[in-house]
């Protein structure tokens, strides 16, 4: 059976907490072995480390997400440096820069309810602050942009010239031009495909992962969020009280054969091509350690 990495989701979050039994158990029999599983404000961080400590397929990653950056409280920073010094295995994310949210998100959009909405300066600095933090304790990142790709090409570039960039980073849910794939992976980026993306009108984002060398190639759920085409989503979940179905991480499976379609590539050689990708983008210390 082959590894399956999921390089980006959201186990932790109240959203899925009351299916987790049954999610474990339908990412086994699917044969997902790790994933990268994201906190996004100083509360969510408590349940990422409380899932790490007690499932070892969880890749823990702590970071103040745009949306959250509003709400955050004065002890942040503190609380996110002692999250990441307190486990080696540690990532930084997720972190970024939304445009969306502030120009085109609707009032009452429900996945925003109770935030304050942060203008982009404070977004930017919150971010870039988090970079610095990472670099610091040499941990990747991994990065939410949306409507937001020229600032953040440049905020990258000026980190990197400032040597407060880390070396490999993700761009999760990558929807850039295709032509910011160059530089972007010229300053560390790899770039993680959504099943999302199969849906008939994202014509481009499809053509935009035809591009993405192979070496910086990598699969999410971004599970709860986001929901691939009925065809590549065949785990449900059942509607919470918001009344948002959660998108369900076994779903990763249907994504890789998408993405072997799409490049026409056969699946085992992607899926080992993918599983070196996750080792090296996060867990290079451990590799380096092994003989
Ligand atoms: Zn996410």
């Amino acid at each position: 059976m082959m590894n399956l990495s999921d390089a980006h989701n959201h186990l932790a979050s109240s959203r899925l907490a009351p299916h987790l039994p049954q999610i474990f158990a339908d990412l086994a029999a699917a044969g997902i072995t790790h994933a990268v599983v994201n906190g996004t404000d100083e509360t969510d961080w408590l349940e990422v480390a409380r899932l790490a400590a007690t499932r070892s397929m969880v890749i823990p990653s702590y970071g103040l997400h745009p949306w959250d950056v509003g709400n955050r409280s004065p002890a942040w920073f503190d609380s996110l440096r002692q999250h990441l010094v307190a486990d080696p295995r540690a990532a930084v994310g997720e972190i970024g820069l939304d445009r969306w949210m502030l120009d085109l998100a609707r009032s009452d959009d429900p996945r925003l309810a109770g935030l304050r909405r942060a203008p982009l300066d404070e977004q930017l600095s919150t971010f870039t602050t988090q970079l610095a933090l990472a670099t610091e304790l040499h941990r990747p990142v991994t990065v939410h942009c949306i409507d937001a790709f020229g600032l953040l090409l440049e905020t990258l570039q000026a980190a990197q010239r400032e040597q407060r960039l880390p070396p490999r980073f993700l761009l999760h849910a990558y929807s850039g031009a295709g032509e910011l794939v160059k530089p972007f992976a010229d300053l560390g980026a790899y770039f993680s495909f959504n099943a999302a993306y199969l849906a008939p009108r994202h014509v481009r984002l499809r053509e935009v992962f035809q591009l993405v060398p192979r070496d910086r190639l990598l699969v999410e759920t971004d599970a709860p969020a986001m929901q691939a085409p009925t065809a590549y989503a065949p785990f449900s979940l059942p509607a919470g009280p918001d009344g948002l179905r959660p998108n369900h991480p076994a779903n990763l499976a249907a994504a890789y054969a998408g993405l072997a379609e799409l490049r026409q590539e056969p699946l085992e050689i992607l899926a080992s091509n993918i599983a070196e990708n996750f080792r090296r983008l996060f867990e290079a210390k451990s590799t380096e350690a092994s003989p």
